[in-house]
């Protein structure tokens, strides 16, 4: 009877809770954990984008450059040199800055220039020692090709009819199917080195993501082949030949002259150097630095740093072109923990927002379903209060009425009998006047229109009064009932309050005491002083409140979870109008369990004009 709300109906609750709070938020938590793993790398993925439009974008300035730097040689190169090579060849040098040692050459590859026991400067001399093997045409020499466009026709054989067409730019295509695809790029490898070309390993070992679990460079996009000079100069009129001395890069041009000569010089490292620098639009902003780097993995131009970094690492990074193979165009980070701070920050963010989102769904989701409980549970002890209620209700009248007619008949000629009948008469309309003035005031404290008329009262008159007054009836039902008062509460005890209430508080007391009394019928109101207060004891010696209930019972419509609260008719409201009117008394009552078994039920209440 006392605890009402069934499990089947919170059974179906916890359910409609799961379903439509926790399943959702499970999903959301899922979905955002998911998307926030993705948030970082997806950070990195932009940065790498752009970084990559910037390296390409340098890419094509300098393969532009190379060739403008061609034109600019073959343009400025001495037409006829033959009459006075000396003269004329050291004027080309002085003159033109890209121009380093010069040479001549018949169309037999004998060396006219610098000319072996001639008057030669330093310069001159070690660059006959480094390349008179190499222009007599007796020394092959790698010559590097792009990779994807000499393997063009295998690697756009892969594509299907339709996209060839439309891409129409075949070159292309195969460079970027080639770059795509890393099974490709395996295989055409493979297909080079059975060939005999070579691909040397790349310098740089870009850091950006996917390229990340390499630990080593992967091969160069430009492969070479060795060839000789004849070779080399057979198809063309002039060209630029990329040399590697020493495993040092030095670039030479050649041109044919009318007459099947050859005349040409190696490019100054200085000069090449100064005007390639030159296309870096910006070499660092806060986010990146952007240069171009050497064959030995030093860069060009770099900003003034205070710590050292390794340029062999960057971000993102692209070969440069056939003519300078190794070299590339590379893009670093300039604060590389910013990124990464960034990320997680955005990510912390993240979490953050949807850790409150959780927890709030979770928190409102149980604050809904506690007060749905709450309600059913109300609902359901309200049904059985009004149950409870008619049936005591129903019980005194009944008897009242049964006495009455009794009386009224006449038979009944012991006056004895008569005055007990008229005393049961009294003393069940008491209970029925009890039972009508806790429902009344029930409803009016839960409107707020309780009033109480206040004035000061004698609390030890008050309480000897009533035991007074109940006494015959609990004697006849066999109850002991005593008023007893300690030395402490020798005078009389006053009290601000309204005596009505104070009296219906006490009568509740009694009437609990009663009804939660077994074999040992004994009751007994203890007075007591302490300090500014006074204690009224009501004990019994019934089967006591069990620790689990002591705070429920103080609950509106709660009623004990035993059989033999279950046997007793109560309203459940007791307790909880006892509580509320001597709070409003600025007093309480509390449980306390009675040593030797039982309860002792305390009001305290504030003496008058104590504070
Ligand atoms: P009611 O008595 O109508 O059930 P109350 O608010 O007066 O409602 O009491 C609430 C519950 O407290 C009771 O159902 C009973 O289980 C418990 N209770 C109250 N007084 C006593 C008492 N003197 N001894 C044991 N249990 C008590």
């Amino acid at each position: 009877m006392g605890k009402i709300g069934t499990p089947v109906r919170s059974k179906r609750l916890g359910w409609i809770f799961a379903l439509v709070v926790i399943v959702p938020g499970i999903l959301l938590a899922v979905i955002a954990v998911r998307s926030i793993n993705r948030e970082e790398a997806y950070i990195e993925k932009q940065l790498e984008g752009t970084l990559l439009a910037e390296v390409v974008y340098l890419v094509s300035l300098v393969e532009t450059e190379l060739g403008r730097i061609e034109r600019d040689l073959a343009d400025s190169a001495p037409l006829d040199p033959i009459s006075d090579p000396e003269r004329l060849l050291r004027q080309w040098r002085e003159t033109t800055a890209l121009v380093g040692s010069t040479f001549l050459l018949s169309a037999q590859f004998e060396i006219l220039w610098p000319r072996v026991g001639g008057d030669l400067d330093a310069g001159e001399l070690s660059f006959l020692s480094l390349n008179s093997d190499f222009l007599s045409n007796r020394l092959e020499v790698p010559v590097f090709q792009d990779i994807a466009a000499a393997f063009e026709d295998e690697i756009v054989a892969q594509q299907p009819e339709q996209e060839k067409r439309i891409a129409g730019v075949e070159r292309q295509l195969a460079r970027s199917q080639f770059e795509m695809d890393e099974e490709l790029q395996e295989r055409i490898y493979e297909q080079a080195t059975e060939e005999g070309l070579k691909a040397r390993p790349r310098v740089l070992l870009p850091s950006a993501p996917g390229a990340e679990q390499q630990e080593q460079p992967p091969p160069s996009i430009f492969i070479s082949r060795d060839l000789r000079l004849d070779e080399i100069t057979k198809e063309r009129d002039q060209g630029l030949i990329s040399r590697f001395v020493d495993d040092r890069l030095s670039l030479l041009f050649w041109k044919r002259l009318a007459d099947g000569r050859l005349v040409g010089c190696v490019i100054s490292d200085t000069g090449l150097r100064d005007r390639l620098i030159t296309l870096i639009p910006q070499l660092y902003t806060a986010v990146r630095i952007l240069t171009l780097v050497d064959e030995q993995g030093r860069p060009l131009v770099a900003p003034e740093e205070s710590g050292s970094r390794d340029y062999r690492r960057p971000f993102v990074a692209r070969e440069l072109s056939a003519v300078l193979p190794l070299w590339e165009a590379a893009a670093y980070l300039t604060d590389p923990e910013a990124v990464i701070s960034r990320a997680q920050r955005v990510a912390r963010v993240l979490w953050a927002l949807i850790s409150i989102l959780f927890v709030s769904i979770l928190a409102g989701g149980i604050l809904v379903l506690r007060a749905v409980r709450a309600e059913v549970l109300l609902a359901r002890q309200k049904t059985t209060f009004v149950a409870n209620v008619s049936h005591e209700l129903k019980t005194p009248l009944t008897s009242i009425r049964m006495f009455a007619e009794m009386l009224k008949t006449g038979r009944q000629r012991s006056e004895v009998k008569r005055r007990e009948y008229l005393s049961l008469m009294v003393s069940e309309s008491q209970r029925l006047t009890r039972l009508i003035n806790n429902v009344l005031d029930f409803s009016r404290m839960e409107q707020g229109r309780k009033q109480y008329a206040r004035q000061r009262v004698d609390l030890l008159s008050l309480c000897r009064e009533t035991v007074e007054n109940q006494r015959p009836r609990y004697e006849q039902i066999g109850f002991d009932l005593q008023l007893c008062r300690e030395p402490s509460a020798d005078a009389a005890l006053w009290v601000e309050g309204d005596p009505e209430s104070l009296k219906q508080s006490l009568l509740n007391l009694l009437s609990n005491a009663e009804k939660y009394s077994e074999e040992q019928k004994a009751i007994e109101v203890v007075l007591r002083r302490e300090e500014s207060r006074v204690h009224i004891d009501v004990m019994d010696r019934g089967r006591g409140v069990p620790a689990s209930q002591t705070r429920k019972i103080f609950e509106e419509f709660y009623r004990g979870e035993d059989c033999l609260t279950a046997k007793v008719r109560g309203s459940g409201l007791g307790l909880s109008i006892t509580r509320r009117i001597l709070r409003d008394h600025g007093g309480d009552v509390l449980y306390l369990p009675r040593e030797g078994g039982g309860s002792i039920f305390r009001i305290q209440l504030p003496l008058a004009g104590a504070s």
